[in-house]
């Protein structure tokens, strides 16, 4: 059988696809993509020219049966996303399932990703932290998501996009007070990588201010809370909140 690859690519920088990824890349019969134009491109970029097949979140329960044929038939697959690491914020997950249970060696191509890069300059606790991914899109869902992490003692890690963000710190004030510190990182390892920190008050404050801070793909990391009043006042709230829907 063949080997399928879960390969990482660039989240911004060409320079960071690893001399590895291109080798497996370059060598694997298919690769997965979720955007196959985003992949042809980079490969392109490179020279290489491989034959792709889409994988995204509406056809891969579909897909993942017969791709684990073309491994059982001795193919090696590579799946990439169209940025970063895939199955983090990206479809992939049903497909290594998938392979996994029929016996398939499976093996990372470990590369950039949004989450790791931010952590990694953001100066906030990263002993133990929570991935929040995307929050909801409806406020009060998002609302209700963020309540739920007022009292989490570890570091949150959010993914957001450009139009939500000002929305997302305003809700973030809401649910876990104005001057929790936090970090706002944006189009890392790209032409205009910014890096803020200040107090999620300040944060909103600056971001709502310059539409140029609005602009690009975010990662937005959030002190955990502190064993102090606050935090338990919050956790009180969400608490009362919750029994209070159930109350006469
Ligand atoms: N699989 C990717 C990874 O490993 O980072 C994440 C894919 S997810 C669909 C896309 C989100 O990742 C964006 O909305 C943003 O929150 C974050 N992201 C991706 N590239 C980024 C970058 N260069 N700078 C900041 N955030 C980024």
């Amino acid at each position: 059988t063949g080997t399928l690859h879960v390969v990482a690519t660039p989240i911004g920088n060409l320079g960071d696809l690893s001399p590895r990824a291109l080798e497996v890349l370059g060598k694997a019969d298919a690769i997965c993509a979720e955007d196959t134009r985003h992949t042809r491109q980079l490969l392109a970029h490179f020279g290489l020219e491989r034959p792709l097949v889409a994988l995204h979140e509406h056809n891969e329960e579909a897909q993942s049966a017969r791709l684990v044929e073309r491994l059982q038939s001795g193919e090696s697959l590579a799946l990439v996303s169209d940025a970063g690491t895939p199955l983090v914020s990206d479809p992939g997950y049903r497909l290594v399932r998938a392979a996994r249970a029929a016996g398939i060696r499976v093996s990372p191509v470990p590369g950039p990703s949004a989450l790791i890069a931010a952590l990694s300059v953001a100066g906030l606790a990263s002993d133990r932290f929570s991935f929040e991914g995307f929050l909801p899109a409806k406020a009060g869902a998002r609302r209700e998501r963020l309540q739920s992490l007022a009292a989490e003692p570890r570091t949150l890690v959010f993914y957001e996009s450009s139009h939500r963000i000002v929305d997302s710190l305003e809700a973030m004030v809401g649910a876990f007070g104005p001057d929790r510190p936090a970090v706002v990182a944006r189009e890392l390892t790209k032409l205009f990588e910014t890096v803020l920190d200040g107090t999620l008050r300040e944060l909103r404050e600056r971001v709502a201010a310059d539409a140029n801070q609005q602009k690009g793909e975010f990662v937005v990391i959030v002190e955990g809370a502190g064993d102090d009043a606050d935090a338990r006042l919050a956790e009180g709230m969400r608490l009362y909140k919750a029994l209070s829907a159930h109350l006469p």
